[in-house]
């Protein structure tokens, strides 16, 4: 069932066409990585489909209805977004990822005890336990951007934008991160759109890549479809060395120049 449908969208930056007739339907349920070079558009997609970028052309509708007709506060119960860079905030941890929890609440509406259990239950999740009294501003860019990343989480959305989510941080943090959206997409509840650099990560962690060239999708489908030689060489100028696992159908990239 799609649930998030982009029609027809295209986007320009001062006269620049950066996204050119996107068009991309998401059923619910699923994980989607969006692959492809520096400045083919990808962040930019991805921000126009979590309602924070508005199309010059086409549409966006989340569940058939315009999107960018929702009032902020129903589309934050709906989405979330991490997005690439994030700032800073003079509040703790804990403070920061219960903001989370705000679109859910009628207005001054208090943190109850329930709010509460699912603050601590994210921040178990992503091992943030031991930070939660320090002040974000004082965090490294990796732990930052697993609070933020918490606060996403804490929004319990229905569709979860993650831009390049593992970019600031290390090897074990970065699994942490893919093996909650993995959790996610086990359960089939929320349906997650993000951007990932690590090919092999894209190809391990989604049931859907969508790959971008120069603003336009150059092919979406399954991994072990869509991610051949051919795309390699034309999408990123590489050659690739692939094997598959048959057992869970899941590729693996070597990757080489041409
Ligand atoms: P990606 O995430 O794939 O690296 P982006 O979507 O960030 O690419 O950017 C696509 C293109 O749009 C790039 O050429 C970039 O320079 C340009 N661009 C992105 N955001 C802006 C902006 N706010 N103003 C002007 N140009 C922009
Ligand atoms: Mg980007």
């Amino acid at each position: 069932m799609t649930i998030l449908h982009a029609e027809s969208v295209s986007h320009s930056f001062s006269q620049k066409q950066v996204l050119s007739e996107i068009e991309l339907k998401v059923d619910k349920g699923r994980t989607y990585t969006i692959i492809g070079p520096n400045g083919s558009g990808k962040s930019t997609l991805l921000h126009m489909i979590a309602r924070q970028l508005k199309p010059d052309q086409g549409g966006v509708y989340l569940n058939g209805k315009d999107l960018y007709r929702l009032s902020p506060k129903k589309a934050a119960r709906e989405i979330a977004l991490l997005a690439q860079d994030n700032g800073t905030a003079d509040l703790t941890v804990s403070q920061l990822v219960a903001y989370g929890r705000t679109p859910h609440k009628p207005m001054f509406g208090r943190i109850d005890e329930e709010d509460e259990m699912l603050i601590d239950e994210v921040m178990r999740r992503t091992k943030l336990g031991h930070l939660k009294d320090r002040n974000v501003a004082q965090l490294s860019g990796g732990e930052r951007q697993r609070v933020w990343f918490a606060l996403a989480l804490a929004q319990q959305p229905i569709i979860l934008f993650l831009d390049e989510p593992t970019t600031y941080l290390d090897i074990f943090h970065q699994l942490d991160v893919l093996e909650i959206v993995s959790e996610l997409r086990a359960n089939r509840e929320v349906t997650v759109v993000m951007v990932l650099h690590d090919l092999n990560h894209a190809a391990a962690y989604s049931d859907e890549v969508v790959v971008l060239q120069n603003g336009r999708i150059y092919r979406q489908g399954p991994p072990e479809v869509v991610m051949d030689q051919q795309m390699f060489k034309d999408v990123f100028h590489v050659g690739a060395d692939i094997y598959k696992n048959e057992q869970s159908n899941v590729v693996r990239f070597v990757i080489k120049p041409l």
